[in-house]
């Protein structure tokens, strides 16, 4: 179960001043948590399950 989306939602993780710990230590950018590349995880995890469901009827 180690795909793109749950290897980026591993690394980029809230600190405690509210800001992606992982944009930071990548890019050195100050962002605040949720960063965009989690939105785009958490969306394509969603999708994911979402097929998984239907893909058993497909
Ligand atoms: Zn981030």
């Amino acid at each position: 179960m180690s795909n793109e989306a749950e290897r980026t939602l591993v690394a980029h993780l809230p600190g405690t001043d509210g800001l992606c710990t992982g944009c930071r230590a990548w890019w050195s950018r100050l962002t605040p948590y949720p960063c965009w590349q989690v939105n785009w995880a958490t969306s394509r995890q969603a999708r994911s399950l979402t097929a998984a469901l239907l893909g058993g009827r497909a």
